[in-house]
């Protein structure tokens, strides 16, 4: 009777114990998802999960033997190195020992020891195996032993106390933490592979494979939220639609790797020549758009002349030769007539048409309201 009711605590306490090892790769994937690109900011986040996880196991322990309580709080502070980084397992480790030191009792000081070794253990195996490792289960099998070794903390204690509660308490809590391990860290890995998949996914999906840029498709996004921003908060946006002037030679004479090496040459100059809040877009084959969030017609212009000039200079080397093109620019901006994306687009396309006719190598700005031509500023 006695040891039916021994397995049933037991089983309620594996049962606790999933339940809180699924919400954790819940919350887990959500950190990493949104935090993906604030290193520190996720490792203090993820610190505080793991910290969190181990306290709230801690109050579903279930007393085996006086004084020895099994629970699962090791699980989240052995897999918070290798998890979160180093810096959310000092965390999650201080978190649980100092729950642990607060709830006090006779085994506060082996309790104390144990999350402590068994975070150095998890620090110890996540240092010996690289980043790319862990999307595997493979280093969970070394961890999970390694780290069940902070049973051994009991021994803090008097031996002759210490001995008894260790052969009747120590394997179910060196078992116990095998299996979370094995459980929360195969979980955790699935949960890093999905979120990085999805980011390749997104990634492809809105970048151009040749130069790296954003894509038609991600500028189409970009443009449509920058000028419902502008206008709500009546600021100017502007665009530039820039095209190669007689690319179609480069490669007929040169060769399509030509070709392509002078997108990619284009595309870095366009690139580290404008500010991180400017979009760079490949919009066509050799054709670009780069959006100006809060950039006024003038300012725009300015921009697209200092640009074009810079294409002028710039020599690109390809198979011992030196390579050189030119572009021509067409600038629309937001105005009163022109309050849409599409008709920003159309009107900064008609300006780049009006550049090509008037000979090449050249900026157009697209006409105001009621000036016929577009006007060129170069
Ligand atoms: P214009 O001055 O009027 O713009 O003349 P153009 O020759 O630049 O324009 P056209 O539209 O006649 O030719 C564009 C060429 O760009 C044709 C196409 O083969 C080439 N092109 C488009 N995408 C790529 C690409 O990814 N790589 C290479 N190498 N060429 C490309
Ligand atoms: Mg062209
Ligand atoms: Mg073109």
């Amino acid at each position: 009777m006695e040891e039916h009711s021994a397995t049933g605590t037991i089983m309620t306490a594996l049962a606790g114990g999933v339940g809180l090892l699924a919400l954790m790769t819940l919350i887990y994937g959500t950190v990493l998802h949104r935090l993906g690109d604030r290193p520190w900011l996720r490792q203090l986040c993820l610190g505080l999960l793991f910290g969190a996880g181990g306290v709230t196991a801690m109050l579903q322990s279930v007393p085996i033997l006086p004084g020895i309580n099994l629970d699962v709080k090791t699980v989240p502070v052995v897999l918070a190195a290798p998890f979160g980084g180093p810096l959310a397992a000092i965390l999650a480790a201080g978190l649980v020992s100092a729950a642990r030191a607060a709830v006090g009792g006779a085994g506060v000081m082996p309790g104390v020891v144990g999350i402590l070794m068994a975070g150095a253990a998890g620090l110890l195996v996540w240092w010996l195996v690289p980043v790319p490792g862990w999307r595997t289960a493979r280093p969970l099998f070394v961890l999970a032993p390694v780290a069940a070794l902070h049973s051994l903390s009991i021994f803090v204690l008097p031996w002759e106390v210490a001995f008894p509660i260790f052969v009747n308490g120590g394997l179910p809590i060196a078992l116990f933490t095998v299996g979370g391990i094995l459980m929360l860290g195969t979980m955790l890995g699935r949960e890093c592979r999905r979120v990085d998949t999805e980011k390749m996914l997104r990634d492809a999906a809105l970048s151009d494979p040749l130069t790296g840029l954003a894509n038609r498709r991600a500028f189409f996004a970009a443009i449509d939220r920058t000028v419902a921003g502008a206008l709500r908060h009546d600021t100017p946006v502007s665009l530039l639609m820039l095209d190669i002037d007689h690319f179609k030679e480069v490669n007929d004479t040169r060769g399509h790797d030509a070709g392509d090496v002078v997108l990619v040459a284009l595309s870095r100059l366009l690139q580290r020549s404008v500010r991180q809040s400017d979009l760079v877009a490949r919009f066509g084959g050799e054709e670009f758009a780069i959006l100006l969030p809060n950039a006024p017609v003038d300012g725009a212009a300015l921009l697209a002349e200092r640009l074009r000039c810079a294409v002028r200079d710039l020599a690109i080397p390809q198979d011992g030769a030196i390579l050189h093109v030119t572009v021509s620019i067409g600038v629309s901006t937001l105005t009163p007539d022109i309050d849409r994306a599409d008709v920003m687009i159309k009107a900064a396309d008609m300006a780049l048409y009006q550049a090509k006719q008037g000979g090449r190598d050249r900026v157009c700005r697209h006409r105001e309201a009621g000036v016929k031509e577009p006007v060129p500023v170069s």
